[in-house]
């Protein structure tokens, strides 16, 4: 059994889609279907590690080491499952492959064209995911708007497919916004039927249609979307806003979605049972604490730049009984005096020095480290976020003047972060960094062997730098503790300082890997220990 399900999105992007798709997956896996997930990115990058986050939100890092887009995140985090780098398609692959292909000659005697050599390439992409995964069911979610032209070519093979798979094995879904006029208090529907215009000109009719609005769509919408979206009234769902991401699956199956799909698809007829998912909803609804964490970061103007450490904490949060409220806190701000800092962070119970790249706001987050340790606040560094940290102890607790890393300065008298060996050689920036899971040998007796409950773990990655071994000795004589090396033992992937309420950093980034059921370690000891320490937590 092969079957698609094509996801597309009208009106304005970051309208759901990911939530959506994912939500579909989930009922559908729930159904005791196999099911995967495809994103698709019509722009012109191979993938999303070039673009900075303000374009593009978290550049999240896949087990296998893709750099993909934050929708692979969702993926996995509903269903489950680790994703590879086959599962995000960009403009950038599918032309590059096609046009390589040209050049070897394998077209020979053709004028190579869009349609049929590029929806081509697309379709083989997709069908090959779902071979490979044996995927009973694949759910293909196309970024970006309808009406967009570099869509176009996508939606033209998904179109495609539906005629050479067969209508009961690809039922397209489209997800757009229903604005409310404040003045009003109206909900508008005509936005969204441009939209399923725009879709039906080029041969797509939408099966089912989600309409994405602040309240629950009212009968009047629902009946103006099938209507005029030409789909049965039972086909119209309401995807409106809720307190938590992890609601929507339940909400979409309350109004049917797995019959809907089972009929459209011509599937076994069960019902989802979504009840282990329900828990996890009501301990997050009924989370009775509520803890402050201080996010330091530089791109906190848009916070999906750190969806998966956004998530890391709300499943901690679930496992834990506690609602965390997140503080962002511009690393620049931080900048000009001990007094900014304490403006900033003494009203949070704990925070996370975020990863990142380059100079701007370096010394905001050396600052924020330096007063989580010397006030035993739970401090725990991911990545940049570590290596940092490691600059503020070598910098005042060592006392090598000027010590920093060579990305910020390479001038530097003490590079107690330097790059790694096997980057020097480098010179593209696409797809180089170190990327995906590594192994790692935790130390035993350690914090972060206590966390883990175990010696050998594997975490994501995605770094070009590390901490200089030159500098090993004089870093654990000051009472730094490295608690976890690569398998090499050549790199330090964990550091930690033992009389101090919570103080782990990690070179990896062990947001990637949490899931709803199964919190990431260094997020849950951190929620631990501000439960633990901190006074404001009743
Ligand atoms: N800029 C640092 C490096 O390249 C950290 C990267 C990150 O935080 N992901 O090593």
């Amino acid at each position: 059994m092969r079957k698609y399900v094509f996801v597309t999105g009208g009106v304005l992007s970051s309208v759901g889609k990911g939530i959506a798709a994912a939500s579909i997956a989930l009922i559908l896996k729930s159904m005791g279907y196999s099911v995967t997930a495809i994103k698709i990115d019509p722009y012109v990058n191979v993938d999303s590690g070039t673009m900075n986050p303000y374009m593009h939100g978290e550049v999240f890092v896949t087990e296998d080491g893709a750099e993909t887009d934050l929708d692979l995140g969702h993926y996995e985090r509903f269903l489950d499952v680790n994703l590879t780098r086959d599962h995000n398609i960009t403009t950038g692959q599918v032309y590059g492959t096609v046009i390589e292909r040209e050049r070897r000659g394998e077209y020979l005697g053709q004028c190579v064209q869009i349609i049929p050599h590029v929806t081509d390439e697309i379709k083989a992409r997709i069908r090959g995911v779902a071979e490979r995964e044996g995927a009973d069911i694949t759910i293909v979610e196309i970024g970006g708007t309808v009406g967009d032209i570099e869509g176009l070519p996508f939606l033209e093979a998904a179109r495609q497919m539906r005629l050479e798979e067969g209508a009961r094995n690809v039922v397209f879904v489209h997800v757009a916004l229903v604005p409310i006029l404040s003045v009003t208090g109206e909900q508008k529907t005509k936005p969204l039927q441009h939209s399923v215009n725009e879709l039906r000109r080029i041969g797509i009719q939408p099966d089912i249609i989600i309409g994405r609005c602040d309240e629950p769509l009212n009968e009047t919408s629902i009946y103006k979307i099938a209507l005029f979206g030409n789909v049965p009234r039972e086909r119209v769902f309401s995807s409106h806003s809720v307190d938590t991401i992890y609601r929507v699956p339940l909400m979409l199956e309350e109004q049917g979605m797995s019959r809907v799909l089972s009929e459209l698809l011509a599937l076994n007829g069960r019902r989802a049972d979504l009840s282990e998912w329900s828990k996890l909803v009501k301990r997050f609804e009924e989370a009775s604490r509520e803890v402050t964490v201080g996010m330091v970061g530089k791109y906190v103007e848009l916070t999906d730049s750190y969806v998966s450490i956004k998530e890391a904490l709300v499943h901690a949060g679930i496992h834990h009984g506690v609602r965390v409220r997140l503080k962002w806190v511009e690393a620049e701000w931080l900048e000009g005096g001990e007094d900014r800092v304490k403006k900033y962070l003494d009203d949070v119970d704990g925070l996370i020095i975020l990863p990142g790249f380059g100079a701007r706001g370096a010394e905001g987050k050396i600052a924020a480290a330096k007063y989580a340790r010397e006030r035993g606040k739970p401090l725990l560094g991911i990545c940049f976020g570590f290596q940092l940290a490691i600059v503020e102890f070598a910098r005042n607790v060592v006392g090598l003047k000027g010590a920093n890393s060579t990305e910020i300065d390479p001038k530097t008298p003490h590079p107690v972060i330097d790059l790694l060996p096997e980057q020097r050689e480098i010179d593209r920036l696409g797809g180089t960094m170190r990327l995906g899971a590594y192994k790692i040998k935790l130390k035993q007796g350690t914090l972060a062997n206590r966390l883990y409950g175990r010696d050998i773990i594997y975490e994501r990655h995605r770094h070009r730098y590390e901490v200089n071994p030159r500098y090993w000795d004089v870093l654990q004589e000051h009472g730094l503790v490295f608690s976890g090396w690569d398998s090499s033992g050549r790199r330090i992937e964990f550091a930690e300082l033992p009389f101090h309420p919570f103080y782990l950093l990690t070179q990896a980034h062990p947001e990637f890997k949490s899931r709803p059921n199964r919190p990431s370690p260094p997020f849950m000891g951190f929620l631990e220990a501000i439960l633990k320490h901190s006074p404001r937590v009743g």
